[in-house]
């Protein structure tokens, strides 16, 4: 009787999970058919295959592909221990389990070497045909759950290869993505550099062609070539711009920086074109903001010069208007928020969404009439969310646009407030200025009080040049004079200023309108200027003039630089080295260099700069980065170390590349300053004032 606990749930298991598959294997043929019977009863679709003697066994094995083999020990040839070993160390059959039949194993070392020679399980003839079927359907669970096992295994080892191939494909993916963004990066360099140099070319050489004799018709055709190449630099610095945000390219720097410096700066960078269009401008920064924030100054004013352009740009008559307020997030956080508003044109509602997508305005009879890529306002959304904020419009057509956009900003601890210290030196001093347009002398008095220096502002006439420099006690120490207002005085009012200046030592610094700068220099005569500074102002170039001349001694010393009554070159002679591989761009600086009155040597590569060099010391050289043999940077890390430290040249560096950590890495290799090309003459003039000479002699040796 068989146990029904092995009854028919297993009746069905073979190894393809639905009929077992037996070989017995006995050279008795009453032996084989007990067993075919005994199987056949229980397992009754089973497929059972017998053969008479161990080789035959080993022959079909493969074919057969049993789920268990019964195995009779006594054979004659191959025994069944053989057999079971031979069985055991084949790879088709070496985990099928055998079950060892015979009369011998009654005996104890039979079994033992049953068992050792790979068998599974015995039975002893004469058995119960319960046990035999017992111990059949034992070793069938076994078989059956090691092929589940194995089975499992086996998709194991799949999903293993399959995540190995993925993370293989994931690797690779990978490192095509970073190939392509390095590609990507090194066009959007090499593009920035072949786009900017030619540009050097056109605005550079625009710049000589205006300062020549020309006709008014000449003139005027020379200067809308330089405003459409200024416009196509514009375009050129917005691509490269979205490019780099697309690519995540774009790093953000954290310094800190002067909230007020940055509106006054952004509206001085508009203040011409507003007036020339009868705009008002106004702004107002929120009391409790903080006067110094951490950010990226630049990028902010990026933001900024570009909304006010567009407020300009689309309203007829009205104000525009800038806001500032702050809001405190935790201890040194907070979100500033900026708001630019105009009474312009406005903008309808169902336009609205698109106005911040890439290339995008709001219709194309606009783009006509007013210009433009329509990639400022995608890059100023952007550029607002990567400093932690977004942007949004609110308008209605007819009455007005305003543009706000936030962005989180740290608050500097006492220790980070940098500047502050040079500041000292102009608290306290006092300012006249007299400008000629109303709006830019009050946002310029704002500016010197933010630097608690005191402005005097309000008027430009004889009386008051006249009382203000000579009658108020104490007289002013320095004078920021517009060129117009010094263009339309009269003979007694320059005899006052020049009064003014015989008695003070008073430092006079010209502020230039940009336009008019190349073409006609005011005759200053006997006047003495300190320094001179272009439209667009500055607030770190003039503060860094103001510090200067208001040095003991500044306005003296610097009135030799960039007074436009000579050329610079007779105050400040310097011996310059040119270094520069692209013809145009060597004549676009020798032609500069030479209106200033210099004559510069040429070297067209970094190994000809240390040629020359070792021939001669020069005070200064012109450093453009890219260059065939021996770049730049190369070149200067070597005369960094080759020459002793007296006959070391200031470096300036030239770059068409506009990408961030340019000017660090100049730095670092040891140069001392930095232009960007198109090289204006104005920050050529003042670098070069900066360069200090050297008492070299005419040979250098190299160090030893
Ligand atoms: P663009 O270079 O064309 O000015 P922007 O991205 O700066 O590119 O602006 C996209 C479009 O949004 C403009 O062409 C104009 O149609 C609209 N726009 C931007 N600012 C204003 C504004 N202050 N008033 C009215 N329309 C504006």
């Amino acid at each position: 009787m068989l146990t029904p606990h092995f009854g028919a749930n297993m009746s069905h298991v073979g190894s393809n999970g639905v009929v077992p598959v037996f070989l017995i294997v006995d050279d008795h043929a009453e032996g084989r058919a007990l067993l075919a019977r005994l199987l056949r009863l229980q397992f009754p679709e089973a497929h059972i295959v017998e053969v008479a003697s161990g080789m035959a066994a080993l022959a079909c094995v493969v074919e057969t592909a049993p789920d268990l083999i019964l195995l009779d020990a006594m054979m004659p040839d191959l025994d069944g221990f053989e057999t079971c070993r031979q069985l055991k160390a084949q790879p088709a059959s070496a985990s099928v389990p055998v079950l060892m039949v015979s009369a011998i194993l009654t005996d104890t070392e039979n079994r033992v070497s049953g068992l050792a020679s790979g068998a599974d399980s015995y039975i002893c003839k004469p058995f119960e045909n319960d046990e035999l079927i017992a111990q059949v359907i034992a070793l069938l669970r076994i078989r059956r759950n090691e092929l589940v096992l194995r089975a499992q295994q086996r998709a194991l080892e799949e999903e293993l290869e399959r995540r190995r191939r993925m993370e293989r494909e994931l690797i690779e993916a990978r490192q095509t993505a970073e190939n392509a963004a390095q590609a990507k990066s090194e066009f959007l360099a090499n593009m920035s550099h072949e786009l900017r140099t030619p540009m050097n070319g056109v605005i550079g050489l625009t710049d000589v062609l205006l300062d020549t004799e020309l006709t008014a018709e000449q003139r005027d055709l020379a200067n809308t070539i330089k405003t459409s190449g200024e416009t196509l630099l514009a375009v050129i610095n917005d691509i490269l711009d979205f490019s780099k945000i697309e690519s995540g390219k774009l790093e953000l720097e954290s310094r800190p920086f002067k909230l007020r410096d940055l509106i006054l700066h952004a509206l001085n960078l508009i203040q011409r074109q507003a007036s020339s269009k009868a705009l008002a401008l106004f702004w107002e920064i929120e009391p409790r903001t903080p006067p110094q924030v951490l950010g990226d100054e630049i990028r902010l004013r990026q933001i900024l010069s570009n909304l006010l352009s567009n407020a300009i740009k689309f309203t007829e008559r009205g104000e525009v208007r800038i806001r500032v307020a702050y809001c405190d997030l935790d201890n040194h956080h907070g979100e500033l928020q900026f708001a630019v508003s105009d009474t312009g044109i406005g903008i309808p509602r169902d336009k609205m969404n698109r106005l911040f997508r890439s290339f995008s305005q709001v219709d194309t009879s606009t783009t006509r009439q007013y210009g433009g890529t329509g990639l400022g306002l995608a890059i100023s959304k952007q550029l607002a969310e990567l400093m932690g904020g977004r942007m949004w419009v609110e308008s209605e057509v007819g009455r007005g646009s305003t543009f706000h956009f936030t962005i989180r900003a740290r608050v500097p601890q006492t220790g980070e407030q940098t500047g502050l210290a040079a500041q000292a030196a102009l608290s306290g001093r006092r300012v006249l200025l007299l400008d000629a347009d109303a709006g830019s002398s009050e946002r310029l008095a704002a500016l010197l009080t933010s630097w608690e220096m005191k402005p005097i502002h309000g008027g430009t006439s004889l009386e008051l040049i006249d009382a203000l420099l000579l009658r108020q006690q104490p007289a002013p120490e320095a004078l920021l004079l517009d060129e117009f207002v010094l263009r339309a005085a009269r003979p007694e009012e320059v005899a006052a200023l020049h009064r003014w200046q015989a008695a003070q030592g008073g430092a006079l610094v010209l502020l230039r309108s940009a336009e008019v700068s190349h073409t006609t220099v005011p005759d200053v005569a006997p006047l003495l200027v300190a320094a001179q500074i272009s439209r667009p102002l500055s607030a770190s170039s003039l503060f860094n003039i103001l510090t200067r001349v208001l040095a003991p001694g500044g306005a003296q010393a610097e009135a030799g630089m960039g007074t436009p009554s000579g050329p610079l070159a007779h105050q400040h002679p310097l011996r310059i080295l040119l270094a520069e591989d692209n013809p145009v761009n060597q004549k676009v600086a020798t032609r500069m260099l030479e209106r200033m009155g210099y004559q510069a040597t040429i070297a067209s590569t970094g190994a000809d700069v240390l040629a020359a060099l070792r021939q001669q010391a020069y005070d200064l050289i012109l450093m453009d980065l890219q260059m065939p043999v021996l770049d730049g940077l190369q070149a200067t890390r070597q005369i960094r170390d080759e020459f002793p430290s007296a006959h070391q040249p200031y470096i300036i560096a030239l770059t068409a590349s506009a990408l961030i950590g340019d000017r660090d890495k100049c730095l670092a290799a040891g140069m001392n300053d930095y232009l960007r090309k198109p090289i204006r003459e104005l920050d050529l003039r003042a670098a070069l004032g900066r360069c200090p000479r050297l008492a070299g002699t005419k040979t250098i040796p190299p160090a030893a």
